[in-house]
């Protein structure tokens, strides 16, 4: 045999021995290609119906440590490469993640016993889910997503936002050590190097993905809702937050500045715009001043709009240049030198006002005054554009809290708190980063990527 026959033929057999050839990147789990990676988290799939529920619990512990381990290195990559957002704020979100993303416990098997037998519910795997994650929450999207979906025994491929790509993508790399290092399959989450609309589309389309799961805008949600799949959206927001006059408003105003200008607005739950009663208005805008804010007033307002916001034929959109920027770049730019800790720009405008009525993502809180809570309800449920997301209230009234949580239909409600307590930062409950209001499931978890199977056994296995 001469040597370039012997030489084929061993690299033959060694392609033979591998299964598959897969054109991987240097990240585990990141193809070139959607097709690759279909077929390679099609290949883990079938390989993790062999893994009991503690070796997937092993799994997720193993996530929850590298990403406190690695959640700087995500931050900082994440403000890098989306020019978004802060990393003090970033670190906080990825630790929210390990410590309080639920993992197996969230499944709850069901049975009914009686005369005729025992009648078991447990909660099974759709397969292979497409999941498409925002910019905004790169890398905390694709580690939340895999905690819960792995949970529920499913296998994941993720097509990020192209100006994130690379966080999203070494979240999928994390997570392939981490189910590594439990002994568990390889490309158990997938994901590709440079995700585009086409790559969408093939993974959306595939057979092999039984179940789509979309977190972002009104875009995405839409385009998921028409696939034909079984589908989770979890859509825009525009949450709006009451202060009554019976707020405690030295507190009000703290947890407003906190929870609006929390990773630079980013987070959809965040507060985007206040409604405060006229007779307490004046001390709560001086004590958000105490906490961050800075107030801008009169022409300074119209000047920030020229630089936020683009007029398309009398309808405003955000310059995505700002989405996520830091609040004191934006008065630079208004060549206004801010105080040392300004976080927040504040201002007061009437309730059609653009900084109102836009989702920005943009560390600027409008401050609209009304007479009674009739008018902080009507205009508040009116800014939340029916999104039925997330609304906030500080009040003591029952009654207030009462009607504004019935009349605004949102999925997260706070009280009294940060806005990011309704995802269990510094309030009682988990935490996700896909929050499904326009499909239905809320905050999603394990459970959430799962079918309901029915088990019957007729006469038998009741003791009583
Ligand atoms: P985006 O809508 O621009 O992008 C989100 C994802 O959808 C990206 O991966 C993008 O590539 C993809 N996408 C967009 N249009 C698409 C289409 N027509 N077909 C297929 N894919 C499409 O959102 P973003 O700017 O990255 O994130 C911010 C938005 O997401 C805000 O509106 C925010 O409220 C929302 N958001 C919602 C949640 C939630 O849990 N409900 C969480 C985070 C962000």
């Amino acid at each position: 045999m001469d040597n370039e026959k012997m030489i084929s033929e061993i690299v033959a057999s060694v392609i033979k021995s591998m299964g598959e050839v897969r054109p991987q990147t240097h990240k585990k789990g990141v193809f070139t290609n959607m097709t690759d990676a279909l077929n390679a988290v099609s290949k883990a799939y079938k390989e993790l119906k062999s893994y009991t529920v503690a070796q997937r619990e092993e799994m997720i512990k193993n996530i929850r440590r590298l990403t406190l381990e690695e959640a700087e290195i995500m931050a900082e990559l994440g403000v890098k490469e989306t020019g978004m957002g802060n990393v003090h704020d970033k670190i906080i979100k990825h630790q929210l993640v390990a410590k309080k993303t639920p993992g197996t416990e969230d499944l709850k098997p069901t049975a009914m016993t009686g005369d005729e037998g025992l009648t078991l519910i447990e909660m099974a795997p759709y397969g292979v889910i497409g999941s498409i994650t925002p910019s905004t929450n790169p890398s905390e999207t694709v580690l939340c997503n895999s905690m819960g979906m792995i949970a529920g025994a499913n296998a994941v491929v993720f097509n990020p936002h192209p100006n994130a790509k690379d966080t999203a993508n070494y979240a999928v790399d994390l997570v392939n050590r981490a189910v590594l290092e439990a002994g568990g399959p390889e490309n158990l989450v997938v994901s590709v190097e440079n995700p585009t609309k086409e790559s969408s589309d093939e993974m959306m389309q595939s057979p092999i993905v039984r179940m789509l799961v979309a977190t972002g805008g009104p875009g995405v949600v839409k385009a998921l809702l028409s696939s034909g799949k079984k589908a989770i959206g979890a859509g825009a927001g525009n949450p709006p937050v009451i202060v009554d006059d019976t707020a405690d408003v030295y507190k009000a105003a703290k947890d407003i500045v906190d929870g609006s200008s929390f990773d630079n607005n980013l987070p959809c739950i965040a507060e985007k715009e206040c409604f405060a009663f006229r007779n307490i208005a004046d001390i709560l805008i001086s004590e958000m001043q105490k906490h961050g804010a800075y107030l801008l007033k009169g022409a300074d307002i119209d000047r920030l709009m020229e630089l936020c916001l683009v007029n398309k034929n009398g309808k405003y959109d955000i310059n995505k240049k700002w989405v996520g920027k830091d609040a004191v770049k934006f008065l630079a730019a208004l060549g206004i030198d801010a105080p040392a800790g300004t976080k927040l720009i504040i201002c007061e405008t009437d309730a059609t006002h653009p900084f109102v009525q836009v989702e920005m993502m943009m560390p600027i809180l409008a401050i609209v005054r009304v007479d009674d809570i009739d008018e902080a309800i009507t205009l508040a449920v009116q800014a939340e554009h029916g999104n039925r997301h997330s609304a906030h209230i500080h009040s003591k009234n029952v009654d207030h809290l009462t009607r504004f949580a019935r009349e605004v239909e949102t999925t997260i409600f706070v009280k009294n708190a940060p806005s990011y307590a309704g995802i269990g930062a510094g309030g009682e409950g988990y935490t996700t980063f896909t929050i499904a209001g326009p499909t239905g499931e809320g905050l999603t978890a394990a459970h959430s990527f799962t079918r309901s199977r029915r088990c019957v056994l007729v006469d038998g296995f009741h003791i009583v």
